[in-house]
């Protein structure tokens, strides 16, 4: 696919204002083709690229909802996300309601006359525990909620939630769709209903992904799999290794068996991802000896691309939370979120072993 830069098309006969092409209204070629792969990936009809995965999650929301509605949504979602959903009651009139991914009683006892949307994520940064996915599908249609899940982790390769039956499904096309660290860009896939409202939302609001981000996403959508392939080996190698090791006090990674989201993992997901968390014994003080030890893996924020990652949750992703708050979403002090490259695993846990032994 070549990158068609341009902004604006010329005009044919009889046209009605929805057949002009402007990069705005997102239907320039670019946008197109990489928002029909998307939705090809995940078992959708139709498709979307926004300029940042927060703006996905910001469109698929607010295009169904309005003041006064009511949103169910997991507990311990995206710090991002978390911060537009508690924003959206001073701003919108929106009130939302936080549940944990398992109880569907809580759901229940959460819905209002008012509740419109269920919003869940399918693998949950950086705990990675997963919710009761089939359960989530039954609630929203039982009440007619639009149900809306964030993918980012898992990608199309581990998990398509469409079939599962969600209504619509969100990603940061910055981190394992695009893969590469050097694009921002989000994606909303599902059924042409729903993803038409959320177009035209988009074209008032004025969001739109520049063509050229299109087209470097669609080159990194090219290697997708061999990337979720290598990653699901190198995560779930790491995760392995790391769980024998007597000076590590926890793993967290879907598909280690005794990990309370193996079960759910076993029955959903076709690979269980590169992204690891785990606590060393010692304390703060020892996590940030490893991190100052670890040669390859960079100490950044963000994941899913080719080079391995690593943060410490506290101090990045959940920083502005108070401490009691990270606390009680199981984010401890100590706690380290790898997110694996597609590097030699060999090299990965001699490093790994080198640091730890310090
Ligand atoms: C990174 C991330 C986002 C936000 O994506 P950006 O592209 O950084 O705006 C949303 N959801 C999840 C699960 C993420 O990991």
């Amino acid at each position: 696919m070549p990158l068609y830069q341009s902004s604006t098309y010329e005009l044919g006969e009889d046209l009605e204002f929805d057949d002009i092409r402007y990069v705005r209204l997102n239907n320039t070629p670019n946008q197109q083709a990489v928002s029909r792969k998307l939705a090809a990936l995940e078992s959708c009809e139709a498709g979307l690229v926004t300029p940042s995965g927060a703006a996905a999650v910001s469109m698929a929301l607010l295009a169904h909802l309005e003041r006064g509605d009511h949103v169910i949504a997991q507990e311990g979602v995206y710090g991002g996300t978390r911060k537009l959903l508690d924003s959206l009651e001073a701003t919108h009139g929106i009130r939302v309601t936080y549940v944990a991914g398992d109880d569907v009683e809580a759901w229940e006892q959460a819905r209002t006359e008012k509740t419109r949307v269920l919003y869940v994520e399918s693998l949950t940064n950086p705990c990675l525990d997963i919710a009761a996915l089939d359960e989530a599908v039954v609630f929203a249609r039982r009440h007619r909620l639009v149900s809306i899940i964030d993918n980012t982790f898992p990608t199309p390769i581990n998990l398509r939630p469409a079939e599962l039956g969600f209504d619509v499904v969100v990603h940061s096309a910055s981190k394992s769709l695009n893969g590469h660290s050097d694009v921002v860009a989000g994606a909303i896939v599902g059924a042409q209903g729903p993803i038409e409202r959320v177009r035209r939302f988009m074209n008032r609001m004025g969001v739109c992904l520049d063509p050229r981000a299109c087209y470097l996403l669609m080159r990194g959508l090219k290697t997708l799999p061999l990337r979720m392939q290598a990653q699901n080996a190198n995560g779930l190698a790491l995760a392995k290794h790391l769980s024998l090791r007597e000076d590590v006090e926890r793993v967290r990674y879907p598909g280690l068996e005794g990990d309370p989201a193996y079960p759910a993992a076993r029955r959903w997901f076709s690979g269980f991802g590169g992204v690891v968390t785990f606590t060393p014994k010692g304390g703060l003080a020892r996590a940030q000896a490893i991190l100052e030890k670890l040669r390859l893996p960079r100490i950044a924020p963000s994941l899913g691309g080719v080079e391995t990652l690593i943060c410490r949750p506290a101090n990045t992703s959940h920083a502005g939370l108070p401490a009691a708050t990270r606390e009680s979403l199981g984010v401890t002090d100590a706690m380290l979120r790898v997110s694996l490259g597609i590097e030699a695993i060999e090299d990965l846990i001699e490093d790994f072993d080198q640091a730890l032994a310090t």
